[in-house]
């Protein structure tokens, strides 16, 4: 057996051979380890996609991360979706079949965000009688805020921590950005069961396939259900863009690098949920279906209505005008027919990882 192939079936690598793995070039070696990674989705997931309406209700963000778009100190049109609009564009998805929502904004700490977040998600529950899954992206919050969430129906979260590295996280933030509170946040959201996700950006500024391997191994390490990680896009109204010129891969490698990312996660964490990346889709129309050829299994469909997607550009977007939900979904399921997989509907679509792990806690009493 070749190098790869053997490194690719054991059960538990060190970061050297991740990094390894990573950096290979020779493309029989890439395709093998695409190949192992899509047999390991087949195997425990089946040639089955998940699906989300992703809506990004609000670009109001107390936040000035040095990378994103809707940066506070950015001079753009705010906007917050009030909360019958968030909802009918939820429940217009849902009756189209998606089983779940991914619900994301900016990040802010007062009470009229807080509770509007809250009655969106007492509303759809009453609304689908509990049976829409709802994935909150809405950063760091106190543990009150987030149990009170957890009790309104809310029961994924997705924060990345963006890069395990503590040092280059202090390299994409301000000053008082705390690698070490962000990590606390996470594990409160774990505390409080809600499925975890977690994700790093792929090409950033001096980051290295080591600190990416590392990357792999954290999210094992923090025995995560669920991964949304994607590439770094420079938006050029940003600090990073400017710091960061001539320490980024081009857009061609980072679409690679992500790739291998993907096939490694799925190959090291058989049963959590991986969504498809959205920002792929900004280097190549077809990033998302190829995410899920090596591996990934959940796809986000933007629902967010047409009038908001030029003021929610965390990154440069390709596609700024929305199509109808069912639309959106055919389209999808069209270019997933050639792969054999299929769209899942109305199932919320939760992650295997987090449900045998309760069968087992369930067990144990
Ligand atoms: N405010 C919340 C959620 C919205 S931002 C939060 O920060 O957690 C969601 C994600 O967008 C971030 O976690 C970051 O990984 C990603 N993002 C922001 N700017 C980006 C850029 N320039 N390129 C790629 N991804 C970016
Ligand atoms: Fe705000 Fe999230 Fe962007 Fe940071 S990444 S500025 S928290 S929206």
């Amino acid at each position: 057996m070749s190098l790869v192939k053997n490194l690719l079936s054991q059960k538990k690598w060190t970061v050297n051979e991740l990094e390894y793995l990573l950096t290979m070039k020779d493309s029989g070696d890439i395709l093998n380890l695409y190949q192992k990674a899509y047999e390991v989705k087949k195997r425990y997931i089946g040639q089955r996609v998940s699906l989300r309406a992703l809506i990004e209700f609000s670009n109001s963000c107390q936040k000035n991360c040095y990378y994103c778009g809707i940066r506070q100190e950015n001079h753009l049109s705010r906007y917050t979706m009030k909360r019958e609009e968030i909802v009918d564009c939820l429940l217009e998805s849902y009756q189209q079949g998606y089983g779940s929502a991914v619900l994301q904004s900016g990040e802010r700490q007062d009470s009229f965000f807080i509770n509007l977040v809250g009655d969106v998600l007492c509303d759809l529950r009453e609304a689908t009688e509990g049976k829409m899954g709802v994935t909150l992206s809405t950063g760091e919050q106190s543990e009150e805020v987030y149990q009170m969430w957890r009790e309104k129906g809310a029961h994924r979260y997705l924060l990345r921590m963006e890069t395990s590295n503590r040092e280059l996280f202090k390299k994409i933030h301000p000053e008082n950005d705390s690698f070490t509170e962000r990590l606390k946040s996470l594990t409160t959201l774990k505390k409080l069961n809600y499925q975890t996700g977690t994700g790093v950006m792929i090409g950033l500024p001096w980051q290295s396939a080591f600190d990416l391997a590392n990357d792999l191994l954290f999210f094992q390490e923090q025995d995560i259900d669920m991964v949304g990680m994607g590439p770094y896009l420079a938006h050029h109204e940003t600090p990073l863009a400017e710091l960061g010129r001539g320490f980024i891969p081009d857009k061609q490698d980072s679409y690679y690098l992500t790739l291998k990312m993907m096939a490694l996660l799925r190959i090291i964490m058989p049963t959590i949920n991986i969504a498809s990346p959205t920002a792929l889709e900004s280097i190549n129309t077809e990033g998302r279906i190829e995410a899920i050829s090596v591996g990934a299994n959940v796809i986000m469909l933007n629902i967010t209505p047409t009038q908001y997607r030029q003021s929610y550009q965390l990154y440069p977007k390709k596609s700024l005008t929305s199509l109808a939900p069912l639309s959106l979904r055919k389209a999808i399921q069209k270019k997933l027919d050639p792969l054999g997989e299929k769209l899942i509907l109305g199932e919320r679509g939760d992650a295997l990882h987090y449900t045998e792990g309760i069968n087992k806690k369930e067990g144990l009493r």
